[in-house]
């Protein structure tokens, strides 16, 4: 004879049971294939990520100002459309948007250009991607469904190989194609109470639709992982935050206090299983292509 307690217990095992036959145990992913553009974002503050840095995105898109002494340098611009949404973020970051020179873009796709030439309208900053992004922007075959091209032109080139210089801050570019053909990845450095790390930014997440270019983000892995190894990269900031937790360790930023670790310092070895991770949403996206699935596997 089962007591209460006994019953209760089995009542839970059994639910659990059932759980775990009816559903997966992950939660689905708001960010993935279909759901992505969907535009229900939600708003994250602006948040200090490092003495130097701050990320102004969503849970969607990355978005950084980062302080130089000529001003400020905006690394990516979120989408169409949330040029007062950037605006916003930066004033709440304690920075004024009137002090932003630059715009570096990691490529040319509509949700990481945003709304650069209207900053440029408004502050005079100067926007820059590479050339053959340039091109494949403004390339109508390239838009998105339904969208239109880019419009509008860079002040300057980012060139693989070489930095983009402002002030006392570098940003070194490095060609990553595969993502689009001219994708930029970028290697800054970041300064945690005054003491420099070497950070990467990834330039294209998402796996490519067409199965040769998923190779060549795969090629691209690992030319750049071995980058990161050369350079020491320290740290990892996404430019889709919802790729790697980067919203929830924003969180830790919060509780971080004197003498404990900073939660995105996180060694090349940290870097490198990063790295690995984007290998691996590429060779997901291998087999996919394969079976003719042009969908993404966030
Ligand atoms: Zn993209």
């Amino acid at each position: 004879m089962l007591n209460g307690s006994d019953r209760n217990l089995q009542k839970i095992k059994r639910r659990n049971e059932m759980a775990e036959i009816t559903r997966y145990w992950r939660k689905p992913n708001p960010h993935n294939g279909s759901n992505m553009m969907k535009g229900i974002f939600k708003d994250i503050p602006a948040t200090r990520v490092f003495d130097n840095l701050w990320f102004i995105g969503n849970d969607m898109f990355g978005c950084y100002v980062m302080k130089s002494s000529e001003g400020l340098i905006m690394l990516d611009c979120m989408d169409r459309g949330f040029m007062g949404y950037l605006e916003g973020k930066i004033i709440e970051a304690g920075l004024d948007p009137a002090d932003l020179k630059a715009i570096l873009i990691t490529h040319g796709h509509a949700d990481h250009y945003g709304d650069a030439d209207k900053f440029r309208e408004k502050y005079g900053c100067k926007v820059y991607m590479t050339q053959v992004d340039e091109e494949f922007a403004n390339d109508p075959a390239n838009a998105r469904p339904g969208g239109k091209p880019m419009g509008f032109s860079m002040d300057g080139y980012l060139v693989p190989g070489e930095s983009f210089v402002l002030g006392d801050t570098e940003v070194e570019i490095y060609s990553t194609p595969g993502h689009t053909p001219g994708c930029a990845s970028f290697i800054f450095t970041v300064y945690d109470c005054g003491r420099p790390y070497k950070a990467m930014m990834w330039g294209g997440t998402g796996p490519n639709k067409a199965l040769e270019k998923v190779y060549q983000q795969i090629e691209s892995v690992y030319y750049f992982d071995k980058v990161c190894f050369e350079k020491g990269v320290a740290v990892e900031i996404p430019n889709h935050p919802f790729a790697d937790n980067f919203i929830e360790k924003m969180e830790l930023l919060k509780v971080l206090v004197d003498g404990v670790p900073h939660p995105m310092i996180i060694g090349y070895e940290g870097v490198h299983s990063l790295m690995l991770m984007f290998k691996g949403l590429y060779d997901q996206a291998v087999e996919k292509r394969k079976s003719g699935d042009k969908s993404n596997n966030f």
